[in-house]
């Protein structure tokens, strides 16, 4: 199938690239230093009959180099981070118990694979749709509440979830998906807020990794300005000196405009997407993608809850961790509520009750509210941590107890309509008499 054969290219192309990348960058340097600065504007060859202009040399290397330093420093960290930090979650038990077997079998190995391709395919129809693809099972069955592994979901207070409340599963991986995670196909692994499978450095760019991408593409991207703007002025004033042109200027005329055409639009729509929170995965279906979270039901509605004459009823399904499903002997018939009655001595601090909620199509929970905070969640808060490629994006952090991710209004909204938080106060009536005298 086309999958296949397209990971292969993909994997392919990832060891060719680096390379080719790395001979451009040596190729323009050369051209810039000697045939340009040196050769024409310092110390004019006599064949150019030409004054030297060294102000003129000395800027554009200057320029040159001083760019050259980000250009290198982020592509290191970003290869660095790609290869050893790439925010791969952790394989599943069965997984690992499959992958240390491997080498004993190569009959084993190649089933393996045909079943892994066929995961991928099913896999890369889910990519398209973070929503609908979900596993509700491991291994052909419903995974139980108390799971290993659960633990990091229903200890925060909201998570990404299926329909029933329970986290998506990667018959891959073997093992839960959190929030954001997807499996990429290119590795076989499942990627904490994966953005995309990178050629340029022959891995995955996620959450670890996609600031050093944005500020690699972006200083690349005037570096390449740089050189083609330099190769197209002096190309043309020797042209119209002498009507000859310089092989090496017109190489990089092409090196800077194909590279930098290349990294100004992969700039624009990385930063396009940070400012929206997305990733370029997300991006895929944002129009209509449907979120289900589940979203921590607060004690004090708890205990009105346990009251069997409690008139209120829930406007939405839960779940509950880490014990068996419950569901209260009163629940009205249309709440559709897994909630059970559940005795009051039974009812322990540790109990994880949870609603299930959901956004309208195209609505983005992880959406801050503003461009500025979401491109903070990826590039830092301070003016260095923009511009070096150091410390990593604060949405890399995971100790939150809210979430895995930082959640916007969307989520405020959603929490506030089903009652689990209170909604802003309305104005003092003193205010309000006002407005309305102020309305006479
Ligand atoms: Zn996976």
């Amino acid at each position: 199938m086309a999958t296949a054969a397209q990971k292969r290219v993909n994997l392919a192309v990832s060891r060719v690239i680096p390379p080719v990348l790395l001979g451009a960058v040596v190729y323009a340097s050369y051209a810039v230093t000697k045939p340009l600065c040196i050769d024409y504007l310092i110390h004019p060859q006599p064949s150019y009959n030409r004054s030297p202009r060294v102000g003129a040399g000395a800027a554009i290397l200057v320029l040159h180099y001083v760019l050259l330093i980000p250009v290198i420093t982020t592509y290191a960290r970003l290869l660095y981070y790609v290869t050893w930090k790439p925010g791969y979650l952790p394989l599943g038990a069965e997984r690992v118990q499959e992958e240390a077997s491997k080498p004993s079998s190569k009959r084993h190995r190649r089933k393996r694979t045909m079943k892994k391709a066929g995961d991928a395919e099913k896999e890369a129809r889910r990519q398209s749709d973070p929503e609908h693809g979900l596993d509700q099972n491991a291994g052909g069955k419903a995974f139980q509440l108390d799971s290993e592994g659960l633990e990091r979901f229903y200890t925060k207070d909201v998570f990404v979830c299926q329909e029933d409340g329970r986290p998506p599963y990667c018959s891959s991986c073997c093992q839960f998906k959190t929030d954001r995670a997807h499996h990429c196909r290119e590795v076989d692994r499942c990627v904490r807020k994966m953005d995309h499978f990178c050629p340029w450095v022959g891995g995955v760019v996620s959450e670890t990794s996609l600031k050093f991408f944005i500020q690699f593409v972006v200083y690349t991207s005037f570096y390449c300005i740089l050189v083609f703007i330099a190769s197209v002025y002096f190309t043309a004033e020797l042209r119209h000196n002498t009507g000859s042109v310089n092989p090496y200027w017109c190489v990089c005329i092409g090196l800077g405009g194909f590279f930098g055409l290349f990294t100004c639009g992969m700039t624009l729509s990385s930063l396009q997407l940070a400012s929206l929170n997305l990733s370029t995965i997300e991006n895929l279906n944002r129009g209509s993608a449907i979120w289900t979270l589940a979203v921590r039901v607060p004690e004090h509605l708890l205990e009105r809850l346990w009251v069997s004459e409690s008139p209120w009823a829930p406007p939405f399904r839960m779940v509950s961790y880490p014990a068996k499903p419950l569901s209260p002997p009163s629940s009205p018939p249309s709440s559709q509520t897994q909630i059970d009655a559940q005795p009051a001595e039974e009812s322990t601090p540790d109990r994880h009750v949870f609603a299930i909620l959901q956004t309208l199509p195209g609505e983005n929970p992880f959406d801050l509210g503003s461009a500025w905070k979401n491109l903070r969640q990826v590039m830092g808060d301070s003016v260095a941590e923009w511009l070096l490629p150091l410390k990593q994006s604060p949405c890399a952090d995971h100790t939150s107890l809210e979430s895995a991710y930082a959640l916007g209004p969307v989520v405020t909204r959603l929490k506030q309509e089903a009652g689990l938080e209170a909604a802003p106060p309305p104005p003092p009536p003193a205010e309000r008499c006002e407005a309305r005298n102020h309305r006479r």
